[in-house]
């Protein structure tokens, strides 16, 4: 099989059938072995009912049904694990990924020798104000934490190698980051492609303005997962000894002035009466609660029995 296209969906009545049709068109013209994994995110309209049509009449379709709405990333995560195809894109079911894209993004995998390649909506059609501006951030920030330059993370339309979806896991809203995902499991042939967007045509986007917020601490955890998951220790730790440092040196210079004083006789406050005083406490509470974060941390991940291993690139002569 050459193409898995996969295609996360809720309630998207109006624009399946289009989809459908013009993804067939696309994928019959260039003669590729192809399926198209419909995964519905548990919508509450006729999407299932149209999706089951279209099964009946096109053995290339496949679907799935979750029970309820889990989200974009669960929906990729079903489809990715069921997907054959040599190479498998990804895209949006609301028409505003184009499907003329997908021979050009199937050739930058197979003769390119990409391991993903994201599309980047360079001319976008969505509200400028409600998108545009805070999409722009989102994207800076996340080429700074991820160190990848692309320009256009969320874009729905993307295509990977095979082997690619099978070792990312895609949970909470990590569909934003995949890319990032891929480099962390040791995928470096990470390029982009100008595609061509459009207009929603039917019904209104999914996602509201809490996307960015979520989107933010989303990426503040994916920095701390690849940075210190590992060793949280290495981040508390340090977190705690700089903390210690500045209450010692704290307690020190309050002592130290206390006894020049005493000794020479010179009238003295208070040590409660000294900024340092509460300088000094601040920083020994806050380092101590920091060893003991960095501590729970570590005794979770002995425990949670996933300490993260490696995994094998290649076998030579062995099982
Ligand atoms: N989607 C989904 N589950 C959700 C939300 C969205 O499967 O919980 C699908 C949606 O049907 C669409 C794609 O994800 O096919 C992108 O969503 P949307 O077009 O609303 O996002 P936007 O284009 O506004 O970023
Ligand atoms: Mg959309």
């Amino acid at each position: 099989m050459d193409i898995s296209i996969v295609i996360p969906l809720l309630n998207e009545e109006d624009s399946l059938l289009e989809l459908h049709q013009w993804i067939t068109r696309v994928l019959e013209a260039d003669k590729y072995l192809y399926e198209i994994i419909f995964i519905d995110d548990g919508s509450t309209d006729n999407s299932w009912k149209i999706i089951g049509n279209i099964c009946k009449n096109d053995p290339h379709v496949k679907a799935v049904k979750f029970k309820r709405n889990y989200g974009k990333s669960q929906a990729l995560h079903a489809g990715f694990s069921m997907a054959q195809g040599k190479v498998v894109i990804t895209m949006d079911a609301d028409l505003q990924d184009n499907p003329e894209e997908i021979p050009e993004l199937y050739q930058m995998i197979i003769s390119d020798n990409y391991d993903l390649v994201s599309g980047w909506k360079k001319i976008r059609y969505d509200s400028k104000i409600k998108k545009n501006i805070p999409s722009k951030l989102f994207n800076w920030a996340a080429r700074k934490v991820s160190g990848l330059p692309l320009h256009d993370f969320n874009c729905g339309l993307k295509a990977y190698k095979n082997q690619v979806v099978k070792d990312i896991e895609v949970y909470g809203e990590m569909h934003r980051y995949i890319p990032f995902l891929a480099k962390n499991e040791g995928y470096t042939r990470i390029g982009e492609k100008i595609v061509k967007h459009q207009a929603r045509k039917y019904g209104e986007t999914k996602f509201g303005s809490d996307r960015f917020v979520k989107g933010v601490l989303d990426l503040i955890t994916l920095w701390f997962l690849t940075r210190f998951a590992k060793r949280p220790m290495h981040l508390f730790g340090a977190l705690g000894i700089l903390m210690f440092l500045i209450g010692g040196i704290a307690t020190f210079s309050i002592l130290a002035a206390k006894a020049y004083k005493l000794y020479y006789h010179i009238p003295t406050h208070l040590v409660t009466d000294r900024p340092w005083f509460y300088i000094a406490l601040a920083a020994m509470i806050l380092g101590s609660q920091f060893f003991l974060a960095g501590f729970l941390g570590e005794m979770l991940l002995k425990n949670s029995g996933k300490v993260i291993r490696y995994k094998i690139d290649k076998k030579i002569n062995t099982q």
